[in-house]
């Protein structure tokens, strides 16, 4: 599912399916009976290869076992061990990593703090649903934002709770009050760092927080699961989109967690 901000900032999220070339617009399939059934077939996002199982969001096992991007440091970008010479592929790294990385405070469920690459702005803060989000510094590497990401994490989540982002009560937040609030904490911590990687390398920026609306006529009370693994039929009337999720009357569904899903609608 891919999601894309609106011409205008105040529009709702707009949301498209995917296949191959084929996009099927989401937002005004709200309100509307929609029926997902999986045909039990899943092919690797990577290779397109059949797999049976799918390894970290799409991917087949081989793929899984050998691509950086699937590698635990990508999750942990602290632990980048490029310099160690064990890059399993050093040239993806050199492309992917070795870039400028933004480091972000969003409301999604609540203040997070969060990285990304430069380039996944704002698709990154659609993804997780977030509210409201502020870039507050750019660094020179993933690596280096995991370092910033890390000491960030004494003071805020790094993660979504996802049940209280779909039931939709997310407060808004003052995010450069949040900001202030968070360089004022973490100043010591933050010149060490500068200290380590270069004055240069940890910049602080100046942005104004960004605004999302999603597309929801309801959002539910009580959040309820549904799995494609446990059951290949999905249906009921779809009441909104947010994050990577479609809100059916009949509960809800990560579509990111069944990338390479063949998936047929109606
Ligand atoms: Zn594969």
């Amino acid at each position: 599912m891919a999601a894309a901000m609106p011409s205008r900032q105040d529009d709702n999220v707009v949301y498209h399916l995917r296949a191959g070339d084929h996009r099927m617009p989401l937002n005004e399939r709200i309100g509307e009976h929609l029926r997902l059934a999986w045909s039990g077939a899943i092919a690797c996002t990577h290779c397109g290869r059949a797999t049976k199982k799918s390894f970290a969001q799409g991917h087949c096992y081989p793929c899984f076992k050998r691509l950086a991007q699937c590698d635990t440091c990508i999750m942990k970008p602290e632990t980048c061990h490029y310099h160690q010479g064990t890059c399993r592929e050093p040239e993806w790294g050199e492309k992917h990593c070795f870039q400028p990385h933004i480091v972000y405070l969003a409301n999604s469920s609540g203040l997070k703090v969060g990285i990304t690459r430069k380039t996944q702005m704002p698709t990154r803060w659609l993804d997780q649903g977030a509210i409201q989000a502020l870039p507050v510094l750019e660094v020179n590497t993933r690596q280096q934002s995991g370092f910033v990401e890390m000491l960030f994490k004494e003071q805020v989540a790094d993660r979504t709770n996802w049940r209280a982002m779909l039931k939709g009560d997310v407060e808004p937040l003052d995010l450069v009050a949040e900001r202030d609030r968070l360089f004022d904490l973490l100043a010591d911590g933050l010149g060490q760092l500068r200290d380590l990687h270069g004055a240069d390398a940890i910049r602080t920026l100046d942005e104004k927080p960004l605004d999302f609306h999603y597309p929801v006529l309801t959002f539910p009370r009580k959040v309820v699961s549904h799995n494609f693994d446990k059951q290949s039929l999905v249906e009921g009337v779809l009441q909104g989109v947010k994050g990577q999720y479609l809100m059916f009357d009949s509960g809800v569904i990560n579509l990111r967690k069944f990338t390479g899903y063949e998936i047929s609608i109606a």
